[in-house]
Formats: C-alpha cells, structure tokens, sequence
C-alpha cells in the first residue's frame, strides 16, 4: 500500500520557516515583502484563488495587493499598471491571475513583468535561466513538485522519471527541473503512443494532464513514486488524473487530490516572492 505524501502538512512545514525568515529580514533590512496580484474580469475559481494567494500571504507576513479590472480592460492599460508595478519599490513579486480575457495577449502581458518580479517564473527570461542551470524564480508548481517528490527520501539522479503532459507552466519545467536532478526524463503528451507502457516505466511518474482519472494502475511501476498534478472539478469535486484507489496498490508513494501539489504551488509562491524581496536589497 503506498503511502501519502502530505503536501498540506509539508507546506505548513515550510510557511512556518518563510514565517520566522520573513520576520528576520524585516528586523534586519525593514523589509516587507509585497506581492501584487492583477485580477482581471470575474472568473469565480480564480477569485477563489487569489483569495487563497492573498490568505497565504497573510499568513506569513508578506504584504499583498489585489488590483482587480474588469473584463473590458484594454491590454494596453493592463501592460501601463504592470510597467507602473515595475517601478514600485515596495512591489517585489507580480502575478497576473490566468487566464486573461481573449480580447488580452497573455503572453505580451507575462513578457512586460520584470523578470525580477516575476514570482510565477513563466518569464522567458526565468524560462531561459532553468533551461540553462541559472534559475531564480523558478516555476511555483514544479517547484513544489520537485520538493514533494524529495519529501519521501528519494535520490533523484539515476531515477527514470515520466512526465505526462507538456504545459509551459507545468509539464516542460518540471522535466527540466528533474533533468538538472540527474533523472533520466521521458516527456509524454496527447501524441505519445502505448503511454501506459512509457509510464510503467518510471520510478517517478508526474502526471499533468487535466482528464480526471485516466491513469489507473496499468500505467504504473511497482514501487513507483507517483505525482498527480491533475485538478478538474466534477460534480463539485475536485478530482487528480490518477486513480487513487488503483494506484495505491501499486505505487510506493503518491500525493492524494486535494492536499498534494496544491498547497505546495501557493506555499512555492510565498517562497518566490521572498527571494525576489532578498534580491531586491
Ligand atoms: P494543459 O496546458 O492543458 O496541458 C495538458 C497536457 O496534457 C498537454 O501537454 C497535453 O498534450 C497532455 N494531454 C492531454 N490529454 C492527454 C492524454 N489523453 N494523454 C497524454 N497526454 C495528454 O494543462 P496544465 O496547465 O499543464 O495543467 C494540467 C493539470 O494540472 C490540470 O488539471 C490543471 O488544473 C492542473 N494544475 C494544477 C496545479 C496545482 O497547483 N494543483 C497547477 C497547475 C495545473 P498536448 O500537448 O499534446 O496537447
């Protein structure tokens, strides 16, 4: 039977220390870490999480601003506020909330934020810097990811890692991430032929599709550690790409959905957004 990673538990752990080391450099530097959340039209999950963002910060001490719009905003005076966030010292991270309305070019918005600041890391400056070994701001759910999978003990290097789905935001960075780990990494997506022979060969399998419960058992190594990014609510639930029950059978050890990569994502923000304020200084 596999057992639990806790990412509820392991980013309690982890906010405690952003905490204390947030209160020591306002004791040391009078520094307030800040973040500015730009919340653009009324999408009711994304109000719910930057809610969430905006309690998380609180929680540990980082000052945090929501500047909402509404959906007609034009991209040109979403790109001035950016350009003016830029320039405010008291700012250290900006996060555009996506999606953004189509009338908006996301990816002109992500390029406007000052790598600096960028505490998604979905920068192609901070993309470029993982690439190549150099990383600041690193992506917060790969992060948190890489940081659940070394929760259970494991080595890295040496390990096949499968990774199942190829986004900018989550599949291609944590590929990457795990690369820099000395894995041995398979990416996987949509096109990928016999998936569930290429993903029973992973001792660590990261699943990042977003079709709920498509990965049952057959598609995993015995002893395997398996990450389900997976979230798509239906019927109210909120439901991982995994098949929980199946695949503890099989697996060593497994993040349940909810409680596994969510919490880290936000908590791997806080963290981001406290190294982009240390650089500042
Ligand atoms: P995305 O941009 O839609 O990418 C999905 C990826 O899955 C694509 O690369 C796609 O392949 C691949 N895919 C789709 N169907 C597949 C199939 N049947 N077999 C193999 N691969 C398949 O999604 P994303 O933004 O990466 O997010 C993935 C999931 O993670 C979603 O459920 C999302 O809600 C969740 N998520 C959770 C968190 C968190 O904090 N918990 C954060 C981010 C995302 P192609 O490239 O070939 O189309």
């Amino acid at each position: 039977m596999a057992k639990l990673i806790d990412g509820r538990a392991l980013a309690r752990q982890i906010r405690q220390e952003l905490k204390e080391d947030i209160l020591t450099l306002r004791n040391q530097h009078n520094l307030v870490p800040g973040l500015t959340v730009i919340l653009v039209g009324d999408d009711p999950a994304s109000h719910v999480y930057v809610r969430n963002k905006e309690r998380a910060c609180s929680e540990v001490g980082i000052h945090s601003n929501v500047i909402r719009m509404n959906a007609e905003v034009t991209e040109k005076e979403l790109l001035d506020t950016i350009e003016g966030l830029n320039n405010d010292d008291k700012v250290h991270g900006i996060l555009v909330q996506l999606p953004l309305p189509d009338h908006i070019n996301e990816k002109a918005v992500i390029n406007a934020i000052k790598p600096a600041k960028d505490v998604d890391g979905f920068h192609p400056v901070n993309s470029g810097m993982l690439m190549t070994g150099q990383a600041v701001l690193e992506p917060c759910t790969p992060k948190g990811i890489i940081r659940l999978i070394e929760e259970t003990g494991c080595i890295i290097a040496g390990k096949h890692a499968v990774v199942i789905g190829r986004s900018n935001i989550v599949g291609k960075p944590v590929a990457m991430m795990l690369l820099q780990k000395h894995a041995t990494v398979t990416i996987a997506h949509s096109r990928t032929q016999d998936l569930a022979t290429v993903a029973a060969s992973a001792d660590i399998l990261v699943v990042a599709i977003g079709k709920p419960q498509l990965i049952d058992d057959s598609y995993i190594k015995k002893d395997a550690i398996v990450i389900d990014v997976g979230t798509t609510r239906v019927n109210g639930a909120l439901m991982g790409d995994v098949k929980f029950d199946k695949a503890t059978e099989k697996a060593a050890y497994i993040t349940p959905v909810p409680g596994g990569v969510g919490p880290m994502t936000i908590t791997m923000l806080l963290e981001n957004t406290l190294i982009a304020a240390r650089n500042s200084i």
